[in-house]
């Protein structure tokens, strides 16, 4: 990624500077290059972006907030190139401190400094790798189970620890979920400068928003950049894994696509395997009597010609919300069924290519896309969590959780009654009845009205009773024909590792034990399961947007603690103890239900058959930063 992301020297004309900053983003580029020059006067509170406004474009600012942000910034740019900014070095904190006091209009807390700092590491510097190395005689090994994106974080790691590793991937390539989801108009609903590794910055996203291609690209360059392609083993997928308590290792059983079953042995395991890998088919009744082609969104058939054909899909959650609208134009009909309406936010630019201005602007300003990855870590996560959590005493007959939640509701409201003043029939089915965040709210950039408005959509709300060999049939006995029946119904998110059989101390199963409600202390370590270590594990998942990525990342710093430990120590295993992880889930528990998606019971995969949320991390990232940044011996038990 190194080649992507110099910044080069501003030498440009005051034309081509103005005509940069029409596509600048403001919010953003005041601190940059407030840091860049030295003159933190560019910070006028009059410039100030409002403190929540998802979605809107240039943060909420006014018209003519922008307009005079855009004057400042021009001359500060033309400070810059004459060379005229003050050279003189200052710590890192005393900006980052001045900055976040100016985003978010409120005192700096001392607890976030250490994380900001490092989230906006300079270019080249990567904070965050192990200062560590296991010795060129170490005999510990690690098997990663998946190189998808948590994978190649644990693989860089590992590396840059001389720990030797090997991944074991099912797939033929790197990627997980975005070499399996090719449905048409896959993409990220987390900006790509958010959605990347802290390691491996990019300047030149072709789109804030990336497309599934891009990605794919991009975590195969990583693989290829950080060297650790040659540990990867491919078309092979983990059967299962055994502990031994006598040898305490780990023993493997691989299942090569064109080969005979195999044992390899580990000192510690890594599961790396995601929670939205499992395709999950809906249980209606005579799905397998259809008589035309059928698939799950996750294993699109490109060899299925949708053209002029009628086309069922059932599901609108966040993969039909991007596919939908690519087919509708194709299809003779399109019939989508929904169970129940998602919130929508409209994003103008969600399918847009980054405008050449800014892509400009983030080659020439010193550390812009820093702020720029920043702005977007405060304004879609920690800055949005407080409208998620329940007010007690907030009366709404399950609309909404609290007066912060009432507004985010109203706000999403106004915008789509805007988006459907033409079409009130539709506009009363698709109105959530529950709070914003009790789901995962879509982006959208009017797409899906759109297509929900063509003559050949239906829309259709009412339940479905079974699926017969020519399509689908309500439960008021309509008969939808269709030729195709596309499942957009999700993953089985619950059963965390399915299908392999992970078995531990006194033999016991990881199923067994979990009993259909999968647990986790840090959503990492499980008792009476040694050195085995999950990636994005139970309650690991966050819901008002916040980027996985940097969960992995957090993840993969805790691990590397950990085996720092086992390694210097010269312990052979570690086990959580029973007693830490119990507190630590009731710590949990207790927050998830003071969440609106724990609060609220609209369907959701983040909770589990016996309806405890088991995939949600219900405090803000500085907690899991935190709590995941170093070990405790103390909560382990060391064989
Ligand atoms: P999902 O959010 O679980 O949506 C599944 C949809 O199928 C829901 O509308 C659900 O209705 C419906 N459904 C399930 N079983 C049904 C049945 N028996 N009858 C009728 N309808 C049924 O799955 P997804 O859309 O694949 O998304 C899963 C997660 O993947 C997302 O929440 C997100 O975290 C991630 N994702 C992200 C992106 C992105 O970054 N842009 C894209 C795709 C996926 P109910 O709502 O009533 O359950």
């Amino acid at each position: 990624m190194t080649t992507s992301q110099a910044t080069k020297p501003l030498t440009a004309d005051d034309e081509t500077i103005r005509k940069a900053l029409e596509d600048a983003f403001l919010p953003a580029l005041l601190p940059a290059l407030a840091q860049a020059t030295g003159d933190f006067a560019l910070l006028r509170d009059d410039l100030r972006p409002p403190a929540v406004a998802p979605g809107m474009l240039q943060g909420g600012m006014s018209a003519e907030q922008q307009s005079a942000a855009r004057d400042i910034a021009f001359d500060a740019l033309k400070t810059l190139r004459d060379g005229g900014a003050s050279a003189a070095e200052r710590p890192i904190e005393d900006d980052v401190r001045r900055i976040f006091e100016w985003m978010t209009a409120s005192p700096a807390s001392d607890d976030y400094m250490p994380l900001l700092v490092e989230e906006l590491a300079p270019t080249g510097q990567d904070p965050r790798a192990p200062t560590w190395h296991a010795g060129d005689d170490t005999e510990f090994s690690v098997a990663i189970i998946g190189a998808g994106m948590s994978g190649i974080v644990a693989g860089v790691r590992l590396k840059q620890a001389g720990v030797p590793f090997v991944i074991i991937e099912k797939n033929a390539d790197v990627g997980g979920t975005w070499l399996e989801n090719t449905y048409p108009g896959a993409r990220v609903d987390v900006q790509s400068a958010f959605y990347s590794y802290s390691f491996a910055q990019k300047i030149d996203w072709p789109n804030p928003f990336s497309t599934q291609e891009v990605l794919l690209d991009y975590f195969r360059e990583c693989a290829d950049e950080e060297g650790i392609r040659e540990q990867m083993r491919f078309n092979t997928e983990v059967v299962s894994a055994t502990f031994d308590e006598d040898a305490c290792t780990w023993s493997l059983r691989l299942r090569p696509a064109d080969g005979a079953e195999e044992a390899i042995e580990v000192q510690a395991v890594i599961s790396a395997v995601g929670q939205l890998n499992r395709p999950k088919l809906p249980d209606i009744a005579g799905r397998e009597t259809f008589n035309g082609p059928a698939f799950h969104s996750a294993q699109w058939d490109h060899s299925v010609d949708l053209a002029g054909k009628r086309v069922a899909v059932i599901g609108t959650g966040a993969s039909a919300a991007q596919f939908v609208p690519e087919i509708a134009e194709q299809v003779a009909e399109l019939s989508v069924f929904q169970r129940t309406p998602a919130w929508f936010l409209p994003v103008p630019n969600y399918r847009d290519e980054t405008p050449a201005g800014l892509q400009w602007l983030f080659r020439h300003v010193p550390h812009y896309m820093h702020w720029y990855r920043f702005w977007l870590f405060w304004t879609s996560t920690d800055g949005l969590l407080p409208a998620a959590i329940v007010d007690e005493n907030w009366q709404s007959e399950g609309a909404s959780v609290s007066a912060a939640n009432d507004q985010l509701r109203q706000l999403f409201t106004t915008f789509l009654q805007a988006q459907y003043e033409d079409r009130p029939d539709l506009f009363e089915k698709i109105l959530p009845t529950y709070p914003v965040a009790a789901k995962r709210f879509l982006l959208d950039n009017g797409s899906w009205p759109e297509a929900l408005k063509r003559d050949n959509v239906e829309l259709i709300t009412e339940g479905i009773k079974e699926i017969t060999a020519d399509g689908v049939v309500t439960e008021d006995g309509r008969l939808i024909e269709a030729d195709v029946i596309i499942f957009g119904t999700g993953f089985h998110a619950s059963q965390f590792l399915m299908p392999m059989k992970i078995v531990g101390r006194n033999g016991i199963a990881l199923t067994e034990q979990w009993d259909g409600d999968a647990r986790a202390y840090l959503g990492i370590t499980v008792p009476n399961f040694p050195n085995f270590f999950m990636l994005y594990g139970p309650n690991t998942n966050i819901v008002v947007n916040g980027s996985i990525i940097y969960f992995s990342e957090c993840e993969v710093q805790y691990v590397l603690g950990c085996l720092r430990m086992l390694l210097k120590d010269g312990h052979r295993a570690m086990d959580c103890r029973q007693d830490v992880h119990d507190a630590y889930n009731e710590r949990i528990d207790e927050a998830n239900l003071k969440r609106a998606w724990g609060a609220s019971d609209v369907n959701s995969w983040y909770k589990n058959d016996r309806g405890r949320v088991a995939q949600n991390w219900p405090f803000n990232l500085l907690d899991y930063w935190q709590q995941t940044r170093k070990p405790d011996p103390a909560d382990y038990v060391f064989l």
